[in-house]
């Protein structure tokens, strides 16, 4: 039995393994492999870590707050590791550790249209802002990034490029990420982020990397006025394909995923 699993403090909520369990079943690998969830404190996670290849497994997923600690615990980084500074897949293989970070491509993955040559904002400069910022710069979009606390943009700016911005114009950009914490426990996001409900357009995408069973405030507003809207299960859907796809080195049957995280 090959194992997997996410790690995260706390794990409860996870769609994770709900959704790796029924992309192993459609495989057909659901008898030799299993995935599940487990909490890990910050102070145990790297003992934790490095006992797991002696426990079956080949793989993890790490969330908040390990995807720095995961980057420290590896013995080989992905160029993406490296540069965006956190990892979120690791893979146990041959005695070593790896990180990758399948976060940067599977934002790419979840949107409509390439974001080459596009002007874009990112609001939030935390891992997942960083991740993105990163992935839309390689793509050649022109990066504007807000954060609430200013100097943290700054500082994201300066190490991986994009501009950052203290009152962006909404109207400005093709492509708009949410990729702060904003809206988790049901904030308002037009109170606390630098948009406004009746700003957005047609033609714009919208991502909210928030997610919830239901769409969120920010993404029913930009909806309501005709963009084209992404929400954070898609994101998550299309981050969990690639790191199922490196372990197991099959394609992510991916309907079935985003029907097992949607439900
Ligand atoms: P993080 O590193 O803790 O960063 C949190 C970010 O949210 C920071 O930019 C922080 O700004 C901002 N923030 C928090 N409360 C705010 C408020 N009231 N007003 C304005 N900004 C606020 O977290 P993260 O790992 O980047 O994750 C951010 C969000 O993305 C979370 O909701 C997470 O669940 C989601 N996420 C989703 C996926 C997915 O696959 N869908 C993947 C990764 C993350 P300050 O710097 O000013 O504190």
């Amino acid at each position: 039995m090959y194992r997997l699993a996410v790690l995260g403090y706390p794990v409860g909520h996870s769609r994770s393994p709900a959704m790796h369990n029924a992309a192993l079943a459609e495989l057909g690998l659901a008898g030799e492999w299993a995935y599940e969830a487990i909490e890990i404190t910050p102070d145990g996670f790297e003992e934790r870590v490095r006992a797991m290849p002696g426990e079956g497994f080949a793989g993890a997923n790490v969330t908040v707050p390990h995807k720095g600690a995961a980057l420290a615990v590896a013995d080989e980084l992905s160029e993406a590791v490296r540069e965006i500074g956190a990892a979120n897949t690791l893979v146990f293989a041959g005695g070593a550790i790896r990180a990758e970070n399948t976060d940067a491509e599977g934002l790419l993955r979840s949107l409509p249209r390439s974001p080459a040559g596009q002007r874009a904002l990112v609001l939030g400069a935390g891992g997942a802002g960083r991740a993105i910022v990163w992935a839309l710069l390689r793509e050649g979009a022109e990066v504007d990034v807000w954060n609430r606390t200013a100097l943290r943009s700054r500082h994201l700016c300066e190490e991986l490029g994009g501009e950052p911005v203290e009152g962006p114009d909404q109207s400005a950009y093709q492509l708009i990420v949410n990729s702060t914490a904003v809206g988790l426990h049901g904030e308002d996001p037009f109170a606390e982020l630098p948009l406004a409900a009746d700003r957005f357009a047609a033609g714009q995408v919208v991502v909210d990397m928030v997610y919830d069973g239901d769409p969120t405030a920010l993404l029913r507003a930009a909806a309501a006025a005709g963009a084209t809207t992404v929400d954070g299960i898609e994101v998550l859907v299309q981050q969990g394909a690639l790191s199922l796809e490196i372990w197991t080195d099959r394609p992510a049957p991916l309907e079935t995923m985003r029907t097992a995280a949607r439900s």
